[in-house]
């Protein structure tokens, strides 16, 4: 794989290679782009087979938080780090104290947080080294668990779909399924239940399941058949990938709109077939992004009110990226990245203004200091 010609086509800033031989880490930190702020994103600790598995993982997840946090209308740019090896086995305090100081030497350009592998926890002991990390707990003054805010964005992004498709907000006798009931399937089970909905939840967990469906009145499905529920909204809340060839054709819901990441195992293709068979899908990176909001406002001092009234605003923002889709005649996914790369290229502009201008009054004092006569 060559390196610089994969930074290339996708756009990327930087790449750092960190090697530490006393902890053993190895971490590829992908800073793609800081046009709009410094670059945030998780840190995934994964037992990649190949180091090419890893580069490409990394190129491919700071790419998409470039877009995420340009939708959502945030001042930060998207990055990532994956940490080569075992969670389950090679995580102590030295590995992660030793990835902090790497983090710090990047000065801010990249700011981390937890992902898959890691958790709060080791995100404190790289609190320790510096302070360019997010999701660290309440107690140490950070935003903690973002799944709430996550699923207070995805229900408010749901009542955006709702809208579109039946023309009122109202998830009132709404009928939803939804796909794993984990930390923010649980939330918005909540949520939905408290504002009418008739609800279907599959786990492969099945005790998870059983409270939930007693408490919020839910009906269990098999997890197989929860794609052929005749449905208003399908909610992947679980895996990745799970929107594919083989799943489609069992679809009868109207609307999907659920807070897994990468939902469409191929963007492109399944975008369009969802377009074709008249099934809006509200793309992942826009409805799930209330946890990005949440990690943004730690940056600012955390203020529990700010972020939800912000990861509210998500009914917005889809409503906008929608109505494009239609007025555009494309699928979702692909007005979603139409509308980050707009953001960000008339923020580029912007800075390119004010670059210039401060560079002609510099020119202009030289000009007139060395001329004073023509004060
Ligand atoms: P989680 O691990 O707490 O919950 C996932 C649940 O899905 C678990 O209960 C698990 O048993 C279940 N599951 C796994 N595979 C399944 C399958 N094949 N079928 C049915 N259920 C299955 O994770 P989470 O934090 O709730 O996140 C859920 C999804 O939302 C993930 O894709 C995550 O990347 C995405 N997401 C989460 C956040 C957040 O704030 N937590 C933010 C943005 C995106």
């Amino acid at each position: 794989m060559e390196v610089f010609e994969s930074m290339e086509s996708r756009g990327h800033e930087q790449v750092v290679f960190s090697n530490d031989p006393i902890t053993g880490l190895k971490a590829i930190i992908a800073i793609h782009d800081t046009t709009l702020g410094p670059a945030l994103g998780g840190c995934r600790m994964w037992n990649y087979k190949k180091e090419s598995d890893a580069l490409k993982d990394v190129l491919r997840l700071s790419k998409g938080m470039t877009y995420k946090a340009a939708v959502a209308g945030l001042d930060l740019g998207g990055g990532k780090s994956v940490i080569i090896g075992d969670s389950k086995t090679m995580k102590n305090e030295y590995l992660f104290r030793s990835f902090g100081r790497f983090v710090q030497g990047l000065g801010g350009r990249y700011i981390t947080a937890e992902d898959v592998g890691t958790s709060v926890s080791d995100m404190e002991w790289v609190r320790r080294e510096t302070k360019y990390v997010t999701g660290i707990s309440r107690a140490l003054g950070g935003s903690g668990d973002p799944s709430p805010v996550t699923a207070l964005g995805t229900f408010m992004g749901m009542k955006a779909c709702v809208n579109k498709v039946f023309g009122s907000d109202s998830l009132k006798d709404r009928k939803i399924a939804i796909q794993g009931i984990g930390h923010v399937g649980a939330h918005l089970v909540e949520l939905l239940h408290k504002a009418g909905a008739k609800l279907y939840i599959s786990d492969i967990d099945e005790e998870k399941l059983k409270p939930v469906a007693k408490k919020y009145r839910c009906k269990v499905v098999n997890n197989d058949k929860i794609y052929e529920l005749d449905v208003d909204i399908f909610a992947p809340c679980a895996m990745g990938g799970i929107i594919n060839d083989e799943t489609i054709p069992k679809l009868k819901c109207a609307i999907i709109a659920g807070a897994a990441n990468n939902q469409l195992e191929k963007e492109k293709k399944h975008g369009k077939d969802l377009l074709d068979l008249g099934i809006l899908y509200a793309p992942d990176y826009v409805i799930n992004a209330g946890g990005l909001i949440n990690v943004y406002n730690e940056l600012q001092g955390y203020n529990r009110e700010r972020a939800l009234t912000q990861a509210e605003d998500i009914y917005q923002i889809l409503t906008e990226v929608l109505n494009s889709a239609e007025r555009e005649g494309v699928p979702t996914p692909i007005a979603s990245n139409r509308y980050a790369e707009e953001r960000i290229k008339g923020i580029r502009s912007l800075k390119k203004t004010f670059i210039g201008e401060r560079k002609l009054n510099i020119e202009r004092r030289k000009i007139t200091e060395a001329n004073p006569e023509k004060r």
